[in-house]
């Protein structure tokens, strides 16, 4: 599949015209491949005639290539069961895009759902498993994309990767299109030198996001964000619906530990231990549960290679239970990755500006 131009190696050199980046290309047997792929490509997205939609047809073909193959995701295989806790969001969620995707003739008119949601709050919430689990259950296809790659990445031709996403995803409808960190791309501040490509890509930006919530467009747009308080009022207005995704409860905590250890048949503890990590781990994130969990499963292996054991000759029934103990010395090494200075702004901001305050 394509690289896209980076910095580094593949970069252009130094006052190369930034926007005219070519692909890089390898040898000679490379380039065989990579058009072939192109080719697989160019047909997947091809009508029944044969043709590329009109919407497609004045696209890079790989720019087409690299959302086909890097940014949709046909499966991305996650549920809500798989979600921890978050009940209010996954039920306005439901209400809000789930059902308006899967019956777009009941959703019209006054019914008719707005066509951008935000999810924020702090890191490793599970914004992105949300955007995942809504593809899934609306049976639509999956792009994701982090915003900041945009800037990054594609450096002068994030304008254009952006037209690809939105031509692509309104030829595979209903879609679901996932941006993270959508502050960087919709950010109020205006950096100072902000470069004229960065504002043509937010331009166009805003322009496919009106496009996709008007008419008959069956195309959702999830933006997520750890730094909402960077938005401006135009992204708020576009992103109509804003919904707080904080961290987990102590119930949700106690899923999270048990699910993650039963997955892989290493649930030993007893409710009680459960229930003291839980209570230890107050302002723990999901993804920092998750981290807690590794570390503490790396306990019971750490005890055989002290005890001189060859990790050649470990079998994995030699090992004991994961216990109490292994998460307590965890703790020591997992730390909450969210402030409580940092938990207060997300609130205010939810009470300011947030769907459900
Ligand atoms: P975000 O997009 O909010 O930064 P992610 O959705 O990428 O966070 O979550 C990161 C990881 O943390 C997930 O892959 C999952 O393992 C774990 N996680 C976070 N929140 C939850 C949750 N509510 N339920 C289950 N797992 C979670």
């Amino acid at each position: 599949s394509f690289i896209p131009p980076i910095r580094g190696a593949n970069a252009p050199s130094a006052g190369a015209a930034v926007g005219a980046v070519s692909m890089p290309r390898g040898p000679s047997a490379d380039n065989t491949a990579t058009e072939d792929s192109t080719r697989k490509c160019m047909e997947m997205l091809a009508g029944p005639d044969g043709e590329l939609p009109d919407k497609l047809k004045n696209l890079e073909p790989r720019l087409l290539e690299h959302v086909s193959n890097e940014i949709m995701d046909q499966d991305p295989n996650v549920r809500w069961d798989d979600i921890a806790g978050l009940e209010h969001a996954k039920k306005c969620v439901t209400e809000m895009v789930i059902y308006p995707l899967l019956r777009p003739d009941i959703f019209q008119g006054c019914r008719a759902p707005g066509k951008g949601l935000l999810l924020f709050g702090p890191p490793g919430t599970g914004k992105t498993m949300i955007g995942k689990a809504i593809a899934g259950e609306a049976k639509a296809t999956f792009f994701s994309i982090s915003a900041s790659s945009l800037t990054s990445k594609w450096i002068g031709e994030g304008e254009k990767l952006v037209r690809a996403l939105f031509g692509v995803a309104s030829c595979r409808q209903p879609a679901v299109i996932f941006i993270d960190e959508i502050d960087s791309l919709l950010s109020q501040r205006k950096s100072e030198g902000e470069h004229e490509s960065s504002r043509r890509l937010k331009t166009q930006f805003l322009i496919e996001m009106e496009g996709c919530g008007s008419g008959n467009e069956q195309i959702l747009l999830i933006g997520a964000t750890n730094r909402p308080q960077e938005l401006d009022e135009a992204a708020r207005r576009r992103l109509s619906k804003r919904l707080y995704i904080p961290l987990p409860s102590h119930e949700a905590r106690a899923w999270i530990v048990r699910s993650l250890l039963q997955r892989d048949g290493l649930l030993s503890l007893s409710d009680e231990d459960v229930d003291s990590i839980c209570t230890a781990t107050d302002g723990y994130s999901g993804s920092d549960m998750k981290n807690l969990v590794k570390e503490a499963s790396m306990g019971p292996l750490r005890e055989l290679l002290m005890q001189g054991k060859d990790i050649s000759s470990i079998s994995p029934h030699d090992m004991r239970p994961i216990s109490l103990q292994d998460f307590v010395n965890a703790l020591q090494q997992v730390r909450p990755s969210v402030s409580p200075d940092e938990l207060g702004m997300y609130e205010d901001w939810n009470r300011q500006f947030g769907s459900l305050a």
